[in-house]
């Protein structure tokens, strides 16, 4: 065969191969590294499905190359280096396990400005037209919107918006581990509501919800830089690290003269509202454990010495 009947060939292969992903429902990259450059400015692109237009909507005039693809996919520069960093790790880990697909997960901006998670896959060596890659782009932007907000659930209080016993736990374990590896100290405020049960039983469950929403407030903003949880009921656990740690004593009673000073409004009403505050900042011979209990033991003196304050343990 002649080197032209070649080239002949590989044209009209290149042809049906265009052909017959025009109608695939997923869309469908093209892309042509000249002389093995893996350069993205040498990547060019030389054909996009029907489904690709139709679903992320820019044209291969738009974006001759992969260059020019990386610039209008994803417009943000910090997020491109992360897609950027994303790819070489996904296609060193599949050369690695002898796979000739390389795939990730990335936030596509599309041509319309909407910005959609799709699997990018991409073959490494295409063996039948040396040079050609095909990429394609799976739209699973519903799905993994779907898992984040779950996975958001999953750690937040619902009437609060604070985080969760479960995720108040996950910070504990790392604090903890901060401190056990590194040294880092830390401190936990255990804050409980007073005589919460009176609030529930004059005024109604509904107003009892409404002052747990209103003490979440008032704890975000007397500690700004706490990792705030509902612990349980009504109580609240206050995580300090850094500078924080120092401050403990000031931020337990800040938090406590806050509650108090702001009580709390039902239906138009202003009502009183006190909150008692048990406080420990880790020692060396302490676990995870005994520094809750130490916490706590101080939260049941500080009820058993009139409430409305906050003390050591
Ligand atoms: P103390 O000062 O000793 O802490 O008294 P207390 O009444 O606050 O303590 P107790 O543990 O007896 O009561 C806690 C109350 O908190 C009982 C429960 O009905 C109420 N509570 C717990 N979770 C919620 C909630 O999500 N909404 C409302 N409205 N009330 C709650
Ligand atoms: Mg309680
Ligand atoms: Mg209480």
């Amino acid at each position: 065969m002649t080197f032209r009947m070649e080239a002949e060939i590989v044209e009209a292969s290149k042809e049906v191969l265009a052909r017959s992903l025009e109608f695939v429902p997923i869309p469908i990259l093209i892309s042509e590294s000249l002389l093995g450059s893996s350069s993205p400015s040498r990547r060019f692109h030389r054909y996009l499905n029907q489904a690709f237009i139709e679903q992320i909507g820019y044209t291969l005039q738009q974006m001759p190359n992969m260059e020019a693809w990386y610039r209008l996919a994803y417009p943000d520069p910090d997020y491109r280096r992360q897609v950027e960093r994303d790819w070489s790790q996904a296609v060193r880990e599949a050369l690695a396990q002898g796979r000739n697909l390389a795939e990730m997960t990335a936030q596509v901006c599309c041509a319309n400005g909407e910005r959609r998670w799709f699997i990018v896959t991409a073959q490494l060596k295409a063996d039948l037209l040396p040079g050609w890659n095909i990429v394609t782009f799976r739209d699973v932007h519903d799905l993994k919107c779907m898992m984040d907000a779950n996975e958001r659930l999953s750690r937040t209080d619902f009437l609060t918006g604070l985080d969760n016993r479960r995720e108040a736990t996950r910070h504990l374990d790392a604090a903890w581990l901060r401190w056990e590896l590194g040294g880092e100290p830390f401190s936990i405020l255990l804050c409980d509501l007073d005589h919460f049960k009176q609030v529930n039983d004059v005024y109604g469950h509904a107003s009892g919800d409404q002052a747990l929403i209103s003490v979440a407030g008032v704890l975000r903003q007397a500690c700004p830089r706490a990792k705030l949880s509902r612990w349980g009921g009504e109580e609240f656990l206050v995580l300090l690290t850094g500078g924080d740690v120092e401050m403990t004593d000031v931020i337990a009673q800040r938090a406590c003269d806050r509650v108090r000073r702001k009580g709390f409004v039902w239906e138009g009403q202003p009502l009183p509202l006190t909150m008692s505050v048990g406080y420990a900042t880790i020692r060396p011979e302490q676990t995870l454990t005994s520094l809750l209990q130490c916490a706590d033991a101080a939260l049941y003196l500080a009820k058993e010495r009139g409430r409305n304050q906050a003390l050591a343990g």
